[in-house]
């Protein structure tokens, strides 16, 4: 695992601001590290790089959201670089991206879903019907809100988001993933 700025701490715990401090920090630890051949690294900490960096979602389009989810998989964004192949079963799943209009027939189904995943497990709200109800908010037969059926990591607005937009909310999950553990905001 490489060392980044951001690792590198005062005997006191508190980060060294960039500059020749950090870099004469950086080149201590990284000469210390390459005579002996190790690295050391707290196992939380080497969970949750591990947890970012594979983050296997969900296959579940529910409408139109559905379509930019794919167009993040596809070729201009490849979300596979970030580690993240789509399966087809909550058993292997990491994370479930609800993209699109959750109707309340659909919504016991959803749940059942959610509740198949293995622990750790991660949900983000893709676009507005998703968020709220979105164009369907005052229909009959849709739920307002993704979150009154299970708790949501984070929220992407948008109808539909763009793919860039999507891209930005799964780099929120994996700050959110990294903080794990830390009171950090
Ligand atoms: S938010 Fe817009 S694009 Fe997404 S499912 Fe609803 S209507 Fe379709």
């Amino acid at each position: 695992m490489g060392l980044s700025g951001a690792d590198v701490k005062n005997p006191a715990g508190a980060p060294i601001p960039p500059g020749k401090a950090q870099d004469a920090a950086l080149k201590l630890i990284t000469d210390e590290l390459g005579d002996r051949n190790f690295v050391m690294a707290k196992l939380d900490n080497l969970f949750n790089w591990a947890r970012t960096g594979s983050l296997w979602p969900m296959s579940f389009g529910l409408a139109c959201c559905g379509v930019e989810f794919m167009h993040v998989i596809a070729a201009r964004y490849d979300l596979d670089r970030l580690g993240m192949i789509p399966r087809a079963s909550p058993r292997q799943s990491d994370v479930l991206i609800v993209a699109g209009t959750l109707t309340n027939k659909m919504a016991p189904a959803f749940r059942k879903v959610y509740d198949q995943m293995p622990e750790p497990r991660y949900v983000i709200s893709m676009g507005s019907c998703a968020n709220s109800g979105g164009y369907y908010h005052y229909s009959y037969s849709v739920v307002r809100g993704c979150d009154r059926i299970v708790p949501i990591d984070v929220y992407v607005p948008g109808c539909p988001p763009t793919a860039e937009a999507l891209l930005y909310g799964i780099m929120q999950l994996q700050r959110k993933i990294r903080r794990t553990g830390t009171i950090a905001r």
